[in-house]
């Protein structure tokens, strides 16, 4: 088994979908970044290659390549995913924490895990996503950054849910 965290902010501007998982979460205000900008796909991307002792996702996807700008941090997690099952590795589970003063996850926490849970090929119940508040202090208490932390276990495919038959 292999641990790994993930951590990623991005600035909060209007005109811009605010991106969190994987999904859009409506809100006046949306992820600025060179991709979509969405904080909890990055930090879990991290979180993986981390895991993996492979670098980062600055080393994949490097934000002076112009192929990555605007491109969905779905396609990124995905051959993430692609890299982690080269190594015959799988996520035994995911624990997030979305920090921002809005919009609040709780509402959208099971579209978000779904959202996630579909691109790591594991089962919802893999994966836990806490939304918290900085009181008001910092760039995200103040509403003008979103902020995410991963942390995940991978496992060997061969030890993982896959062969138990939860995950499908
Ligand atoms: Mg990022």
């Amino acid at each position: 088994m292999r641990i790994g965290i993930g951590y990623d902010i991005h600035r909060l501007v209007e005109g811009r979908p605010m991106m969190i998982g994987g999904i859009e979460v409506p809100y006046f205000k949306g992820t600025l970044g060179h991709s979509d900008g969405d904080p909890l796909l990055h930090a879990v991307c991290d979180a993986i290659l981390g895991a993996l002792g492979t670098g980062d996702i600055g080393t994949f996807f490097p934000d002076s390549d112009p192929g990555y700008k605007g491109i969905s941090s779905r396609t990124l997690l995905s051959k993430v995913v692609e890299i982690m099952e080269e190594r015959s590795m799988g996520v035994s589970n995911l624990d997030a924490v979305v920090i921002a003063e809005g919009p609040r996850i709780a509402p959208h926490r099971a579209d978000i895990i779904s959202s996630l849970a579909k691109m790591l090929k594991i089962s919802p119940d893999r994966i836990n996503v806490k939304g918290k508040t900085a009181e008001g202090m910092g760039p995200a208490g103040e509403g003008r950054a979103i902020e995410a932390h991963a942390a995940v276990l991978l496992s060997k495919m061969n030890n993982s849910a896959r062969e138990d038959g939860e995950d499908v």
